[in-house]
């Protein structure tokens, strides 16, 4: 019986995907790398070299017995000096990791494929691969992926829409590695015993749809839905409603109405572990914005300089004013060029003064766009007035907790309120329960 879904609002956004054809280049070793113990949404890691220990590429530097954690392997063969505080790119200062390296990026001798005979062996190796959401999450997988009531999930969907302007990087990996997108479904269906697979793609990305429909054409229970090309297509409950036509109810994960998320890139690496047994140690990257000289798709390691990134691209056009990691509407914005490429990165943007500038905030006019546009209908002008309140009771009845910062609001409004950046510090107010 075919599914009849609910409109969900969106909006239409200029895609901006000019990275769109470029294949992906692998970025030479820097002359340094800079690993922060902190690579996930969860307990950090602990060095588990010294300065003066020589590592080599594949090398497991920093773990944690702690549940919500994944491991930290080397990028690259070199010597550690030093291990330092850093304010990473995730905005918290951490022990990080940094190793002069060798170019010679020899392979450390322990790397092998997992040899995997159930469902806990898969998990296993599914944490010592070191591997976390690669869409942007950074939530460690092997967590997602062994939910308590998994005998209750049959489904898997795969995020491939890439729905914020400028990244192609998603696109560029099903585009490259359709066969490693395919192999990752087969072992993950396998090992999850999971029934049913949607892979959700925007319609702006043909070709990508054409392979993934053609690779999985024999493949039982596998659907490939093409997916409006309007924002935010990739948020998941957006993604969930829109491929499976359920709804993911407030304070319910995905595991709760028996699916599981994966972002493509992150299948796609599982397949690459399964086969090489080499754990998560780079990452495919966009470089852009209209101060980058060539932009690029690029195959970085992890620990990699924005600055290092930047250089290889041919540098800067004209000084820079905003360098986001991620996208435009939900990347974070970082403030030096020195702060390293960690594992959910998936994009560098980079933008003059004039397309950075901020425009003036106005007085709302009672419009009604900012709700219009929200995909959850979340009531951003209300929430603004009860934060200002300080009324944390109004919050939670706006269910503020649901908003998933996605900028729809902000982005539509008129009067150039910043909505979504009180919504998270709503949020924040009312998780916290205080001011
Ligand atoms: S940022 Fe929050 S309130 Fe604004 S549109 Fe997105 S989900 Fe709705
Ligand atoms: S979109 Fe902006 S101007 Fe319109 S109602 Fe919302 S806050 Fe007010």
């Amino acid at each position: 019986m075919a599914v009849i879904k609910r409109v969900l609002n969106s909006i239409h956004l200029e895609h901006r995907k000019s990275t769109m054809d470029l294949a992906t280049e692998v970025m030479p070793v820097p002359d340094r790398v800079y690993i922060s113990v902190v690579q996930h949404i969860g307990a950090p890691c602990e060095p588990l070299v010294e300065p003066g220990d020589y590592v080599k590429v594949g090398q497991l530097i920093a773990d944690t017995e702690a549940f919500v954690s994944a491991p930290i392997h080397s990028s690259v063969s070199g010597t550690v000096v030093k291990i330092d505080k850093i304010m990473s790119s995730l905005g918290s200062v951490d022990k990080t990791i940094i190793i002069e390296t060798d170019k010679r990026q020899e392979v450390w001798e322990g790397i092998a494929r997992p040899h995997i005979q159930s469902r806990e062996d898969f998990i296993a190796a599914v944490r010592a691969s070191g591997l976390v959401g690669l869409g942007g999450a950074a939530f460690p997988t092997h967590i997602k992926y062994n939910p308590k009531n998994i005998q209750d999930v049959d489904t898997l969907v795969i995020n491939g829409a890439e729905c914020e302007p400028y990244i192609t990087s998603d696109y560029r990996t099903m585009i490259e590695d359709t066969e490693n997108i395919v192999y990752g479904i087969r072992i993950i269906m396998k090992y999850l015993d999971l029934k049913k697979c949607f892979i959700g793609i925007e319609k702006n990305k043909p070709l990508a749809i054409k392979k993934l429909k053609y690779a999985t054409k024999n493949m039982e229970g596998v659907t490939v839905v093409a997916l409006p090309s309007t924002y935010p297509q990739g948020a998941e409950r957006v993604l969930i409603h829109q491929t499976t036509g359920k709804d993911l109810p407030m304070g319910k994960l995905p595991a709760d109405i028996g699916i599981i998320v994966s972002n493509i890139a992150t299948v796609g690496f599982v397949s690459d572990y399964f086969k090489t047994g080499m754990p998560l140690i780079s990452k495919r990257i966009t470089v852009d914005g209209n101060a980058v000289l060539f932009p690029k798709n690029l195959r970085a390691p992890i620990g990699a300089r924005i600055c290092d990134i930047i250089e290889h691209c041919g540098g800067y056009t004209k000084p820079p004013k905003k360098i986001l990691m991620g996208g435009p509407m939900m990347g974070r914005a970082i403030y030096n060029h020195e702060k390293a490429l960690i594992k959910n990165n998936n994009a560098i943007l980079v933008f003059d003064k004039e397309k950075a500038s901020f425009p003036e905030e106005s007085d709302c006019i009672r419009c009604g766009s900012c709700f219009r546009s929200c995909p959850l209908n979340l009531m951003p002008t209300e929430i603004e007035k009860e934060y200002h309140l300080a009324n944390i009771e109004g919050l939670k009845k706006l269910k503020v907790s649901m908003c998933m910062e996605c900028g729809c609001c902000s982005y539509v409004c008129p009067a150039k309120k910043q909505l979504s950046m009180i919504n998270r510090l709503a949020k924040r107010m009312a998780q916290e329960g205080k001011k």
